[in-house]
């Protein structure tokens, strides 16, 4: 299940060009981070593969067919959709939020419910807050919820959007790598948008660095981008420019340490 869009581009009604003629594949069961300012058509890129928005020009493809040939609310639920607000309904229980789609999918309320319980452990989430409602739960808690329910439909492509941008640092690195370990299980397509760069470089297999304007300016696994940034934009965007990522050798009398751009200790070296 590969996604990939053909020399896409977005103009809305308005006149404002979000994405300009965007191609780039997401080979199946990895992961490509779309990174950027705000406004750098993130969003509308990854709304184009469930047809939230269409493009006005290009193609995008899943499988190699055009999404704007499949039905669009079939295509919703085979998609799943992880928001930066987990996008819980709130008068809805838990279990319910997660089993919400498989149940308009046909699946019978008990079964669905039961491999809503399944999922919550999966994302690491205690079964005992299945009945809560969303408010009820803390922040990182609820964007683990927002992954159960992306991924009760099991569905191969995953598309999150900056879903962890709303949780405190420490939560966050916890959520991440909770999301890393996910995926060397259940190996999806994910398409995964933020705005933080130590994010992108963590969970890319592939990282594709957008301009405002919705332009690519360079996309590549993080030790590329890193070892050869295209050009000052990306250079400064990922931060190395200023030395700010570059780690050196200082010999001392005990042995080899690394140091980083400001002299500091990050680690010693082995082998
Ligand atoms: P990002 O997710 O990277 O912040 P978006 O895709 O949300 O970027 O937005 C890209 C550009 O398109 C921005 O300039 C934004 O203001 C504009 N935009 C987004 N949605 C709409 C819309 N529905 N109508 C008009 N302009 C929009
Ligand atoms: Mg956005």
């Amino acid at each position: 299940m590969g996604i990939e869009f053909r020399h896409v581009r977005k103009e809305y009604p308005d006149g404002t060009v979000a994405v300009d003629d965007v191609s780039l594949v997401v080979p199946s069961h990895r992961t490509v981070v779309l990174l950027g300012s705000s406004g750098s058509g993130k969003t509308t890129l990854l709304r184009m593969v469930n047809r939230m928005v269409d493009p006005s020009a290009g193609a995008v493809l899943i499988d190699d067919e055009d999404v704007l040939r499949k039905d669009p609310v079939a295509l919703r639920r085979g998609v799943g959709y992880v928001m930066q607000q987990a996008g819980l309904l709130p008068h809805v229980r838990v279990i319910d939020n997660v089993a919400t789609v498989p149940v308009l999918n046909g699946v019978p309320r008990r079964a669905a419910r039961e491999h809503a319980l399944e999922l919550m452990t999966t994302v690491g989430l205690d079964a005992k807050l299945a009945y809560r409602y969303p408010g009820q739960l803390s922040g990182g808690q609820q964007q683990r919820v927002g992954v159960a329910r992306a991924l009760a439909a099991d569905p191969n492509i995953l598309l999150m959007d900056e879903p962890f941008g709303a949780v405190d640092p420490i939560v966050r690195r916890e959520l991440q790598h909770e999301l890393l370990r996910l995926q060397s299980e259940l190996g999806k397509t994910i398409l995964f948008v933020t705005h933080d760069v130590d994010e992108a470089f963590l969970l890319g297999d592939e990282v594709v660095i957008l301009a405002t304007g919705g332009r690519i300016v360079q996309q590549g696994a993080p030790a590329e981008i890193l070892a050869s940034p295209a050009d000052d934009f990306v250079a400064d965007f990922v931060g190395v420019a200023g030395g700010r990522r570059e780690l050196s050798l200082r010999q001392t009398p005990d042995g080899t340490v690394v140091v980083d751009g400001s002299g500091r200790v990050q680690g010693v070296l082995r082998g």
